[in-house]
């Protein structure tokens, strides 16, 4: 099988480990966002498509068998074009989507839709400054708060509009709860807002805000395209493979 994996997660590395493994003949794709990605074993590239047209002639012309869209939960616009590119050359799509993540008894969580219900929620809460873990393409929605600090964690460098009184911590995890406890009593941090992004490398931070009895403002995912089917685990992605792969020989023969 020739299998494209969309990829920029844990488990598309893992996933193209086990495929590579089991002989399938896989390319992973990076959208060429961060700078010295971890990359997977097999061939990758690098860089956009060109929109579902590009990512169709992809397809086309690397005759790919299966395309697993195994990016980030909030990667929304490679899926939606991943979903329409699969459709229309008739390429079996499945959608790996990790679960996310929920609340403890006694947790206080509130669930936004978006980045901006957050920074709207940001703005009219208490004292305390905001840590705001959710990415740093969004940072323009928390930009007309100035009665808040806040705590700013990303991967790379913020490009354009931020928080007035923001704090820049450049870090890529995986976090121990040990740490983001500390982090959050050096900054006094009285709110914390994350995507829900799901996994284990990152959760360390709702752990600790949990201990400190800190509230959470958790951002809902955006739905996978409609049609798609979804799993969410890296086992069920590499059976799913394995199935394709019986599905072409029964074809063939
Ligand atoms: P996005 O908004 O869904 O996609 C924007 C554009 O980036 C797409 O239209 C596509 O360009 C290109 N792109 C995205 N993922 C790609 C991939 N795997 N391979 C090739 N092109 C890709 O994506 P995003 O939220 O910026 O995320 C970019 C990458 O970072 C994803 O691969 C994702 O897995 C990873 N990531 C995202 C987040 C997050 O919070 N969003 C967090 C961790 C990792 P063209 O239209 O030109 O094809």
């Amino acid at each position: 099988m020739r299998v494209l994996i969309l990829g920029g997660t844990g488990e598309a590395r893992s996933l193209a480990a086990r495929l590579v493994d089991a002989g399938h003949d896989v390319e992973s794709s990076l959208a060429g966002r961060v700078s010295n990605p971890a990359l997977p074993p097999g061939r990758v590239r690098v860089g956009g498509f060109g929109g579902p047209d590009g990512l169709a002639a992809h397809l086309t012309t690397n005759a790919v068998d299966a395309v697993v869209d195994a990016t980030h939960p909030f990667a929304a616009t490679i899926s939606a074009n991943a979903a329409v590119a699969a459709h229309r050359v008739g390429v079996p799509l499945l959608a790996l989507r990790r679960p996310g993540w929920s609340a403890g008894a006694g947790d206080d969580w509130t669930r936004v839709p978006d980045v901006a219900a957050a920074a709207a929620h940001a703005a009219a809460t208490g004292p305390g400054t905001v840590f705001v873990t959710t990415g740093r393409r969004d940072l323009a929605a928390y930009a007309a708060d100035a009665s808040h600090g806040y705590l700013v964690r990303t991967v790379d460098p913020p490009a354009g509009a931020t928080p007035p009184r923001m704090t820049l911590v450049l870090d890529r995890g995986p976090y121990t709860v040990d740490g983001e406890l500390a982090l959050m009593r050096t900054h006094a941090i009285g709110l914390l807002v994350t995507k829900d992004s799901g996994g284990a490398l990152t959760e360390a931070k709702l752990v600790a805000a949990a201990m400190l009895e800190l509230p959470v403002v958790v951002v809902d995912r955006p739905a996978v395209p409609a049609g798609v089917t979804c799993v969410d685990t890296v086992d069920t992605a590499a059976e799913w493979v394995l199935a394709q792969a019986t599905r072409g020989r029964a074809q063939a023969g």
